[in-house]
């Protein structure tokens, strides 16, 4: 784990569970950074968006300017993991907003249509093994209230399916997951987020 001493990686502490991916990154021995001013963003590696209530997220955004620095990180060529609103907020498109909110704003950085709270109220929250290429074996995913993609461009990769939809996409170093893989024990989304900062 060497490398990811050199690497630092900030998560996006407005709301959500951004402890829990602190965490995962300190246990992995990188330099972990809570963001919240778009001087949080200098020198980062990657970010991290978390999980939460995606309409509370941008709004916190909104108000502490950080929807462009973030664009302009990402375009920058630093890399940025969205799970669960994170991936909602990475999307090119947002369906399953309710109709009296008007649009909810994005980011715009992947190419997929995301519908929110696709698994239904009443299966709202679930873990499953999921088989993720280029893992070798099951990944406890847990899904929380959880965004299905429904649909990918052409350029992006679908490392993860369920329920007829993508859960776990990736282009370049922008990586989007319906899960929460910050909740479990289990480093290996975090290391292949990691690899990809070093690698590309
Ligand atoms: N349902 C939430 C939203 O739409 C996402 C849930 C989560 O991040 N666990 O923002």
């Amino acid at each position: 784990m060497a490398g990811n001493a050199a690497l630092s990686v900030g998560v996006l502490a407005l709301q959500g569970a951004f402890r829990e991916h602190m965490r995962m990154l300190e246990v992995l021995g990188v330099q972990a950074r809570e963001v919240r001013l778009p001087a949080d963003l200098e020198g980062l590696h990657g970010l991290i968006l978390p999980g939460g209530e995606s309409t509370t997220i941008s709004r916190l955004m909104t108000d502490y300017a950080l929807w462009d620095p973030v664009r302009q990180f990402a375009v920058a060529g630093g890399g940025v993991w969205g799970t669960c609103a994170g991936a909602i907020m990475l999307a090119r498109t947002i369906e399953g907003v309710s109709p009296n909110l008007g649009a909810q704003p994005g980011l715009g950085l992947l190419d997929i249509t995301v519908r929110r709270n696709a698994f239904g109220r009443q299966v709202d929250s679930f873990a499953v093994p999921l088989d993720v290429r280029g893992l070798d074996g099951p990944f406890p995913a847990v899904f929380i209230r959880a965004p299905l993609i429904e649909r990918a461009g052409p350029e992006v990769e679908v490392l993860a399916t369920q329920a007829g939809g993508a859960v776990l996409v990736r282009r370049g170093r922008v990586m989007a997951s319906s899960f929460h893989p910050e909740v479990t024990t289990d480093p290996r989304l975090h290391s292949l987020f990691l690899k990809g900062l070093s690698e590309l």
